[in-house]
């Protein structure tokens, strides 16, 4: 499998590809981001490792911090977390509420914001020292020490994040949160806030390409976890989008509103990509393209 080969045609292909969307403005600490940038970084089970572009620059990982916080909430709780969240795609916006009330404050699934803000709870309610555990779960993962978050972002959502209350309060109100939502909130603003390289994210998402096991050979969680873990990724990892992500790149995966997708091939390799402009849905164009390009010319996807 030649890999390098591949992500520098990827480079080069995605430089040219037209510049559709635009840096997200939910989060006003976001908006000077270059729309520009592009990084893509591959950790491949062989050991190989490729980047190009800008695969080292830190990244406002946003919705991708929902994949950890879920990974940690299950190693933690196991199949008890499905009592409060559900695990069906809900082909609707990421910080939807319509749903919500229908369904009597379960939400579809642990990847659209209501569902992150239960999980958040969760671990409110399981961690002694809730955010530096946190933290201290994706060093681990990642291998890297210095991963941190950006206080500055945290608290720019803080002040502008009217729909996360709403959806925080409104899952109170059934019953589905055990702590002040304020601080619920305060966690997972922090959590979306974290700031990771291409390089990261790759080496943090490698235990879900591995059969449970980090690059340093910790087990995080078991093969059958693994398994749940990349189905909902495949099925919920890019909302209302997810079914064309599937279509067009055939991998599970994750994005967030900072332009990062991070997809796994399960015992092949661990992918980041790093593009800021966002198309309607709130998923990366560039790096969805650039994925896409990736499985093509690989020749490989989970189908
Ligand atoms: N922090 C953002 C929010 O809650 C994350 C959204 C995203 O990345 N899709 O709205």
């Amino acid at each position: 499998m030649n890999y390098q080969k591949t992500i520098e045609e990827i480079y080069v292909e995605s430089q040219e590809f037209p510049k559709i969307g635009e840096v997200s403005a939910s989060i006003p600490e976001l908006k000077n981001i270059s729309p520009d940038k592009f990084g893509i970084f591959i950790s491949t089970h062989e050991g190989t490792e490729f980047g190009k572009g800008d695969f080292q620059e830190k990244i406002s990982i946003q919705s991708v911090s929902k994949v950890f916080t879920l990974c940690l909430a299950f190693s933690i709780l196991g199949e008890k977390i499905w009592q409060r969240v559900n695990v069906e795609p809900s082909g609707n916006a990421f910080n939807s509420l319509v749903q919500l009330e229908n369904e009597k404050g379960i939400p579809r699934n642990p990847f659209i914001n209501a569902g992150a803000i239960v999980i958040a709870d969760i671990l409110l309610s399981h961690l002694k020292n809730p955010k530096e555990d946190f933290l201290e779960f994706i060093r681990e993962i990642s291998g890297k020490k210095n991963i941190q978050f950006n206080q500055k972002v945290a608290l720019s959502e803080k002040q502008t994040g009217y729909r996360n209350f709403a959806l925080g309060n409104f899952l109170k109100s059934f019953g589905n949160i055990e702590n002040k939502v304020e601080d619920v909130l305060d966690f997972y603003f922090h959590q979306c806030s974290v700031e990771m390289t291409c390089e990261e994210l790759a080496h943090a998402f490698y235990f879900l390409a591995n059969e449970g096991k980090t690059k340093s050979g910790k087990t995080i969680l078991n093969k059958s976890q693994i398994k749940r873990l990349n189905a909902l990724m495949l099925t919920c990892g890019f909302y209302d989008e997810s079914g064309e992500f599937a279509y067009k790149v055939g991998l599970p995966g994750k994005s967030g509103i900072g332009g990062a997708i991070v997809a796994v091939l399960p015992r092949k390799f661990a992918v980041a990509t790093w593009s800021p402009r966002l198309n309607e849905k709130g998923n990366s164009e560039a790096g969805m393209y650039a994925l896409e390009l990736l499985t093509t010319k690989l020749g490989i996807s989970i189908f």
